[in-house]
């Protein structure tokens, strides 16, 4: 029995409520276009952390530019993100982050929870991410029971739009990582519940081609055809996959064109593009502009490249390490090895930490098959992961981890 045993043994108490709010928060439906479905999602957030007693708010974010079918930049409205900030004069300040929505729309077949067996729960969202999102929970409920809380200040961040790629919370993901030591986000862990170490960087790019109508046969030479044009700019832009560097370039979606007497006047493309190193964004940036202005050359057609969201390479760097063997020395403590390894995924971990932020974003529930009808977690991993986090803020609060220096930054 140690100075933290009865916080711990409170959150392994809390193993069945944790289960139950975990089926009730997967089976609201917050598609990140579910408007509603994420304002019931902010409610039940906001009803759930309220016990905590920090400072609440809820923010609108800016809304989130897309290109349209016909090639037109329109303004998507998102849904609102929580936030409570908690002694923020506290000498340390750890951000807590996550996000409400999924990948599921409201009219998915993949609507509720269900519990296959005793040790796994089946549902939208349930590993990715409301699993994490009861860990946070628990975690900083068994913080604030503890004596340990008044050292630390904390703060949650919970966004609706990540799964857009955090188009209208990325400002205040830069805020939050600008204002706190250390970051923490409960993205879930690999189904062997290792953690993330390093991620790739991801960019989303929409490509618009318009050329000149005209009819196939009468006026073949007069119109301008879009879609080759398109086509050109796929061909060049093909060449910036790169195994070695680990470069890779993916024309997800083509849209444009219609009956096959009239020559197109309008093709789309949507690509993403996905890169290991930092500097590389800027160069494959260039590249693309010199691509399309490569494709320039003909009277008539034009190519416009919009930049939609972008996520920084994640290096897996020396204050990320020093944060991970602190988390690793915790779980081995409470008796579970964890292990990391790289992803070519990435979440709003890029983003903080492109802004200086040391941070772990894997510190959610164990589960598996996300973004599938077949999304499972590991209820076990409720309390181990909550546990977890608890005793690292409680051994942070407690002065007992060598991880932050005199004026509360990690060394
Ligand atoms: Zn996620």
């Amino acid at each position: 029995m140690n100075a933290y045993s009865p916080y711990l043994q409170w959150v392994d108490e809390q193993h069945e409520s944790m289960a139950n709010l975990l089926e009730k928060w997967a089976n609201i439906n917050s598609g990140t276009d579910n408007l509603t479905g994420l304002q019931q999602m902010l409610d039940a957030l906001q009803r759930a952390f309220s016990p905590l007693e920090g400072k609440a708010e809820t923010l609108i974010l800016r809304p989130h530019i897309k290109i349209s079918s016909k090639g037109h930049a329109i303004e998507i409205e998102h849904g609102r993100a929580f936030r409570m900030i908690k002694r923020p004069n506290a000498p340390l300040q750890v951000l807590l982050g996550g996000h409400m929505d999924t990948v599921y729309p409201s009219h998915s077949h993949f609507q509720s929870a269900k519990r296959l067996d005793n040790e796994t729960l089946s549902g939208p969202g349930v590993a990715d991410m409301k699993g994490g999102l009861v860990v946070m929970l628990t975690a900083l409920q068994a913080l604030e029971r503890s004596p340990f809380a008044s050292a630390v200040g904390w703060e949650v961040f919970i966004s609706p739009d990540e799964e857009a790629g955090s188009p209208g919370s990325e400002p205040f993901l830069h805020q939050s990582a600008r204002r706190n030591a250390l970051g923490l986000l409960f993205e879930p862990a690999f189904p062997d519940g290792s953690l993330v170490s390093s991620r790739k960087g991801s960019a989303n790019f929409t490509v618009v081609a318009r050329g000149r109508a005209a009819h196939a046969g009468r006026d073949f030479h007069a119109g301008r055809n879009a879609i080759a044009a398109l086509a050109r700019f796929l061909v060049e832009a093909e060449t910036l996959n790169d195994k070695d560097k680990g470069v890779t370039f993916n024309a997800g979606h083509i849209e444009g064109g219609g009956p096959v007497n009239i020559v197109p006047d309008l093709a789309i493309c949507r690509f993403n593009i996905r890169m290991v190193h930092p500097g590389d964004l800027k160069l494959l940036r260039e590249e693309l502009n010199r691509i399309i202005s490569k494709c320039h050359t003909e009277e008539g057609l034009t190519l416009t490249l919009y930049e939609q969201t972008v996520r920084p390479p994640k290096p897996f760097n020396n204050k990320d390490q020093a944060l991970f063997y602190a988390l690793y020395t915790c779980a081995e403590e409470l008796g579970f090895p964890l292990l990391n390894k790289p992803s070519g995924g990435v979440s709003d971990g890029n983003i903080l930490s492109a802004e200086g932020l040391p941070t772990i974003d894997t510190m959610g529930v164990v589960g598996g098959n996300i973004h599938t009808h077949e999304e499972y977690m590991s209820l076990a991993s409720l309390t181990q992961r909550a546990k977890l986090t608890a005793y690292f803020l409680m051994k942070l609060g407690n002065q007992e981890l060598d991880l932050v220096d005199s004026k509360g930054e990690l060394r």
